[in-house]
């Protein structure tokens, strides 16, 4: 029990840290410390620690898995400290795996290929829903990462955008690991793509989802609305820079 309360009292203050550093990335940015939000990553742990986390203050949480969205939705299912909480789709996202998702998450950050935004429109248009989604771009080029080219973005958001099962409300990107500067451009990028996207398609595009642990504050200086935090939110060992 004692270990408990020591964990949620590092998820706590932890929490205030990164939310401080957040606010203060946002005002360099001349934004609003409200315009920026974040999602605590709970791929790592289980549902206690999310359930420890939620009382900490996290109230939006983002999982890359299906199967372990779907087995932390069961576990918390009947605690009511839990109500009203988001989880988020973070990661890649095979076909036969959509319908473990869709009408469970709040945003599917993860829409890599126009063949994947159809199949989640079929899907949600047979269910009778229409579920939010980021396109994911592969800012930075590298052949490691997953998404839509900036050149298939381009040519490809406005047919996106008028499938009738999904609303297309921003997008995301991942940046380079271990490089402050790559991951500034790759963030700018991002933000100059959604602002030419914007122009040619009418979209709102309100949401940009990048920045995590290592480089969320670089993110937000660069326009994040949305930074994704796993290893800074739940583990005692890393350490904010
Ligand atoms: C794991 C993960 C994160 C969080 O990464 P950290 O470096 O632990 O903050 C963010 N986004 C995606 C897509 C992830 O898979």
């Amino acid at each position: 029990m004692s270990d408990e309360r020591d964990y949620e009292g590092f998820l706590r203050s932890r929490r205030e840290e990164i939310l401080e550093r957040v606010a203060e990335a946002a005002r360099r940015s001349g934004r609003e410390p409200g315009e920026v939000g974040a999602l605590a990553v709970s791929k790592t742990v289980g549902p206690e620690e999310v359930l420890l986390a939620r009382r900490a203050g996290w109230d939006a949480f983002g999982e890359n898995r299906p199967q372990e969205l779907g087995r932390k939705l069961a576990a918390l299912a009947d605690e009511p400290e839990m109500a009203g909480v988001r989880f988020d789709m973070i990661g890649n996202l095979q076909k036969n795996k959509i319908n473990q998702v869709i009408g469970r998450v709040s945003l599917i950050h993860s829409i890599s290929s126009a063949h994947l935004a159809e199949a989640v429109s079929t899907r949600c248009e047979a269910r009778g829903i229409v579920a939010d989604v980021l396109l994911e771009v592969n800012v930075s080029g590298e052949a490691s990462k997953s998404g839509l080219s900036p050149d298939e973005a381009r040519s490809g958001a406005e047919a996106m955008a008028a499938l009738p099962g999904i609303r297309v409300v921003g997008l995301m990107t991942m940046a380079p690991a271990g490089d402050a500067d790559a991951a500034r451009r790759t963030f700018s990028g991002l933000r100059e793509l959604a602002c030419e996207l914007r122009a040619r398609t009418g979209l709102p595009l309100e949401t940009l989802s990048c920045g995590m642990s290592d480089d969320f504050e670089v993110a937000v200086e660069e326009g994040s609305t949305l930074v994704r935090l796993g290893r800074c939110v739940f583990d005692q060992g890393y350490a904010l820079m």
